[in-house]
Order: C-alpha cells, then sequence, then structure tokens
C-alpha cells in the first residue's frame, strides 16, 4: 500500500508493504481521503517527527474487515478521531482528557496518510461514526479540527450573548468561528490577509485587518460598547497576536489559547493582574467534544462548505508547501 512518509525536510510517497495492520483487534479500513491539519504541519516544519512517521490523523474511510465484535460492518463509511482518553486517571477525572497518556499514546496506524489504516477496537467504540449520504468526505473530514473548536469553547465557559474575537482566520479560525455562532455567541475575526477577512465576511463572521492595532482597538471598542469583546480565541500564534488578543479583551475577560507561538513569546504578567484576565489554553477534544463537533456538522449547524481544496496522495508535499505559503485554506489528501 502506498503511505506519504516524513524525511526531513521532504514528504515522498512509497510503497511500504511491510507495515503490518493484522496484530490487533479492530478494523482494517480503506482511507478515502485525510485532513491536512495544522499539527501536521508543526510537526514537518519543525522536524519533530523520524523519519518515515506517516502524519495525518483526520481520516474518512471505509471498513474493509473487522476484527473485533463491533455494530460497524465490511463497507461501513466512517469518520474517526485518533486519541481516546482512559477515563480513570487524575487528568480525565478532572477533565483534561488531553494531557492522559493513554490519550497521547493511543492513534490510528500507520498514519491517516497512507492507503489503509489499522484503526483499534477503542477507536471503533469511542469515536468513530458512520457518515451520512448527504454529507461529503471533505465536510465531514472537519470532524476532529471541530471537535477540537467545540473543546475550546466550551473551556472558554461563556455567557449567553457573550461576544468572541477570532484571532487568525485560516481554516481554524473559521472553524472556530462557525462554533462561536452555532453556540449563540457574537463573533469577530481579524486578520491580516484580505482573502481571508472577505471570506471570514461572507461566512457571517464580522472581521476586521489587524494590521493597524489603534484602528483596530476602536473598531473593537466601537462594536461592544466600549469594553472590548469578553473573550478571545488565538488560532493565530503570529508575533503580533498577543498584542492584538490584549487590545481587544475587555478587563475580566478571557483569552483562549490555541495555537503554539515563537517560545520567547508570552502573556505579560501585569496585564493578567491588573486586568483580571483568565487565559487558559485547550488542546485535544474529549470523545463527547467529538460527538457534538459530529452532529454540528452533519446537521448543517456549522458550514464547512468550501473550505478544503483537494490534492491527490502524490500531490501531498504540494499540499504542505500551499498551506504553509497561506496560499489555500485547508487541504485534503483524496487516497
Ligand atoms: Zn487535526
Ligand atoms: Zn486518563
Amino acid at each position: 500500500m502506498k503511505t506519504a512518509q516524513v524525511y526531513k525536510d521532504k514528504i515522498i510517497v512509497k510503497n511500504s508493504d511491510d507495515i503490518n495492520l493484522n496484530n490487533r483487534k479492530g478494523a482494517i479500513v480503506k482511507v478515502l481521503g485525510c485532513g491536512l491539519c495544522g499539527s501536521d504541519i508543526v510537526k514537518f516544519k519543525h522536524n519533530i517527527v523520524h523519519d518515515g512517521a506517516v502524519l495525518g490523523h483526520e481520516i474518512v474511510a471505509v471498513i474493509l474487515e473487522a476484527n473485533t465484535d463491533t455494530e460497524f460492518k465490511a463497507g461501513d463509511k466512517i469518520v474517526t478521531s485518533h486519541h481516546i482518553p482512559c477515563g480513570e486517571c487524575k487528568y480525565c477525572k478532572h477533565g483534561n482528557v488531553s494531557m492522559c497518556e493513554h490519550f497521547k499514546k493511543t492513534n490510528i496506524f500507520p498514519g491517516g496518510f497512507s492507503e489503509k489504516v489499522f484503526v483499534s477496537e477503542e477507536h471503533l467504540k469511542n469515536v468513530a461514526y458512520i457518515v451520512p449520504k448527504n454529507i461529503t468526505d471533505e465536510e465531514i473530514s472537519f470532524y476532529e479540527p471541530l471537535g477540537c473548536c467545540v473543546r475550546a469553547i466550551k473551556r472558554c465557559g461563556l455567557t449567553a450573548g457573550d461576544s468572541a474575537l477570532v484571532v487568525g482566520l485560516g481554516s481554524i479560525g473559521l472553524l472556530m468561528g462557525e462554533g462561536l455562532k452555532a453556540a449563540g455567541y457574537k463573533v469577530y475575526g481579524c486578520d491580516l490577509i484580505p482573502d481571508r477577512i472577505k471570506l471570514a465576511q461572507k461566512m457571517g463572521i464580522e472581521a476586521f485587518n489587524s494590521g493597524s492595532l489603534n484602528e483596530f482597538e476602536s473598531i473593537i471598542k466601537s462594536k461592544t460598547g466600549n469594553f472590548g469583546t469578553d473573550s478571545v480565541f488565538m488560532t493565530s500564534g503570529a508575533d503580533k497576536a498577543i498584542d492584538v488578543a490584549l487590545k481587544a479583551v475587555r478587563p475580566g475577560g478571557k483569552i483562549l489559547v490555541f495555537s503554539s507561538t515563537p517560545l520567547s513569546n508570552g502573556y505579560p504578567n501585569n496585564e493578567i493582574y491588573y486586568k483580571e484576565l483568565t487565559i487558559l489554553g485547550s488542546y485535544s477534544p474529549s470523545p463527547q467534544d467529538l460527538k457534538d463537533s459530529y452532529e454540528l456538522i452533519t446537521s448543517g449547524k456549522v458550514n464547512v462548505k468550501n473550505l478544503t481544496t483537494v490534492y491527490p496522495l502524490e500531490k501531498i508535499q504540494q499540499a504542505f508547501d500551499d498551506t504553509i505559503s497561506n496560499k489555500i485554506f485547508k487541504a485534503y489528501i483524496k487516497m
């Protein structure tokens, strides 16, 4: 079977029939396609995976054979996520599921950018769903990324009618905006790239250019009765993003960190102290967050149409390059 493997600064598609998918209880699936996640980009760009690693986890697939007691059968089209919490450890009991050791260990094998993948019994039981006929593969491939957004929105614990600013209007920023709208909040967005701002506006997000900080601050203040927004969702890790957030958030507001930044960047102590800000992180979704995401997509409550650019597996390097250079919003690799 063909897989896309990382070798230093390249992704090479090669035949790898030596990968054994038959050793545990679960199912072997034929991957139809797999979304290219921001985390795949980070792993590739910063070279934090070993040579030969197969990235990708946002898969849409058809079950070829199931070697376990499961309600899924051969021929079923499913969507699945890649991590499952143990439910028993200190982290799980406190709701910090993405810190759970078991969560970090579990994965689909060898990775989503592969013609075939092994999906464990646990995955099938906890995070896999049938893809309804009226939803396209590209749409349902947002199941896991939207799950991440759902988690972030829940963790922020906003009050009905609250406002949120999404910093960064790439695919994950737009998805966050969609999730926030679906939850009933007033959503603003900002970016530096005009095309992104335009698309956000088309999707019903009041979006602005944050290139000039003072101008941006006065727009946000004028929109929010001079308060600032109740919350800020940081889907961009750009150098200036923290300054933007601090200009926009109201005293007593919340900043949800959803992206890594250069290591030297941080939130100034005195801004947090004197303004009683809450800064909190959100990383990877729980099975319940994923279930909510599945319902949001399949019910049409969030709009995930026309966000993807499709690439064949052979062109996966192009997909990575185009994502890194912001040429496209979201790549979907079709097997
Ligand atoms: Zn992802
Ligand atoms: Zn656990």
